[in-house]
């Protein structure tokens, strides 16, 4: 990671998706419509069950207590805890309608519980959830089943709790240690609690914490965020997410209540980032590619090693290729060759699902060539490395006649240091790794046809 100079960062910070699905969510379209999702449950039921491919569960809470300024979630903000109970319920009904469609029983590896605040929700309610969903599904013994923490809503007691609902692993919302960040962006946690709830989580046995943070917030200078990083070594995580903040107030209103005047400038910015490579690398941690870092003994850094990674909605996994079933308002879904999409409000989601309709309300039918595009952009973004043969025999292409125009592209990439070419296949260089999503774009047809890169966050 020291190789990574504020210069190549300043060269390399280009706009692009965080491709955790290609085509990427923006390109969903309304045409797509619950029929057809339902199809694409009911080939999975009827086709060889050897043939199907695991299930992922991801169940969307949207329910916050109190708004973070930086937010871009799909979130409610509310103090009435009393909203969960009708929510509860009509997340029931979603999962019994897929069990109609999917068959009952079907085996899950992967569960994710995400928001807004999972918990938000009471122990109670989250262990009714947990009732619903193994009532339908089978949870194997060896999953990974996650949920994500807000340090400020949970305690020990609720931490056992969640272990004894079957969750093995957390994901603890930091983004700084710092108090001024905190008070400015509205979420202050202090850092005391955060580390007497990890030591809990670690006592209790969880197999993998995760702890977020966020470089580019408010009221952070390059020497504020050393003093965050140096907290977050001797917290030592197991996993180290570290996004950038992307400031779009015309886009998402709670960021309209951040002062431009507070937030750091593109070259503290970049010195950030620059430091916080070096800092985790200093604390031992391995980078496992696009925002993520591990232990070197973590599941997700020992798939990196053996070229097991996977890539999904939920970010990295060591879980192979799932067919991933959204719940909740604004979840995604992927299953078979179509992804999809819940209505984004919680009227929508609840009409649909009073009318026994599934609530999808956008989607796409992967065509052959966006199937294709995605074997290359996830086989750059998880192993780093292409092979063209393996490319040709499982999509019937001749790899150099149909990428031609790519392969150009990257011949400069090459030339910059972030690729090599050889007549066998692709290689992403360790330089190269850390602009991956710069590398895959190449191969972005949507992109391509599509100038407007400003809307996607940036690569830092
Ligand atoms: S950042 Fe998370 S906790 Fe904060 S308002 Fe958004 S969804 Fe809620």
């Amino acid at each position: 990671m020291s190789a990574i100079t504020t210069d190549l960062l300043t060269r390399f910070d280009v706009p692009g998706p965080r491709y955790t699905s290609y085509p990427t969510a923006d390109r969903f379209v309304e045409a797509f419509t619950a029929e057809q999702y339902v199809q694409a449950l009911e080939q999975r039921r009827d086709g060889p069950a050897a043939l199907a491919r695991p299930l992922s569960l991801y169940v969307h809470i949207p329910f916050c207590q109190s708004l973070c300024y930086y937010c871009a979630c799909n979130k409610i903000i509310t103090r009435h805890h009393e909203r969960s109970a009708p929510y509860l319920r009509y997340l029931s009904r979603e999962i019994e309608l897929h069990a109609r469609h999917l068959g009952e029983g079907q085996a899950v590896s992967q569960l994710h519980l995400g928001g807004g605040t999972p918990t938000f929700f009471s122990d109670a309610e989250l262990a009714e959830l947990m009732g619903v969903l193994r009532r339908h599904f089978s949870l194997v013994p060896g999953g990974e089943y996650s949920i994500e923490v807000d340090p400020r809503t949970v305690n020990a007691e609720r931490l056992q709790a969640l272990a004894q609902l079957g969750f093995n692993r957390l994901s603890f919302g930091v983004q700084d240690f710092d108090p001024q960040v905190q008070k400015a962006v509205h979420r202050v946690q202090p850092a005391e609690q955060v580390f007497a709830l990890v030591e809990e989580a670690r006592r209790i046995g969880f197999e993998s914490i995760n702890v977020d943070l966020i470089y580019g917030l408010p009221r952070q200078t390059p020497e504020s965020f050393d003093r965050t990083l140096a907290q977050m070594a001797q917290l030592r995580p197991d996993r180290v997410a570290l996004y950038a903040y992307a400031h779009l107030p015309e886009r998402f209103k709670p960021q309209r209540r951040i002062l431009s005047a507070d937030l750091p400038g593109a070259a503290n910015k970049v010195t950030m980032l620059a430091r916080s490579l070096a800092a985790l690398k200093d604390a031992g941690y391995v980078y496992v590619g696009m925002d993520h870092f591990a232990l070197p003994d973590d599941a997700l850094a020992v798939a990196k090693r053996q070229g097991r990674l996977h890539r999904n909605f939920q970010g990295y996994s060591t879980q192979p290729d799932c067919d991933l079933i959204g719940l909740g308002v604004s979840a995604i879904g992927n299953v078979g060759a179509s992804y999809s999409q819940n209505a984004k409000t919680l009227q929508e989601y609840e009409d649909a699902l009073d009318q026994g309709q599934l609530p999808i309300v956008r989607g796409l039918a992967v065509t052959r060539d966006d199937l294709l595009r995605r074997a290359v952009i996830m086989a750059l973004m998880c192993q780093g490395a292409l092979s063209y043969e393996s490319i040709e025999l499982a999509h019937l292409i001749d790899f150099k006649t149909y990428f031609a125009k790519e392969l150009v592209a990257l011949a400069v990439m090459q030339e910059q240091g972030l690729v090599t070419l050889n007549d066998a296949g692709i290689q992403v260089t360790d330089t190269g790794w850390f602009f991956v999503r710069g590398v895959a774009m190449v191969f972005d047809k949507y992109l391509q046809a599509d100038q407007a890169r400003a809307r996607f966050s940036k690569i830092i």
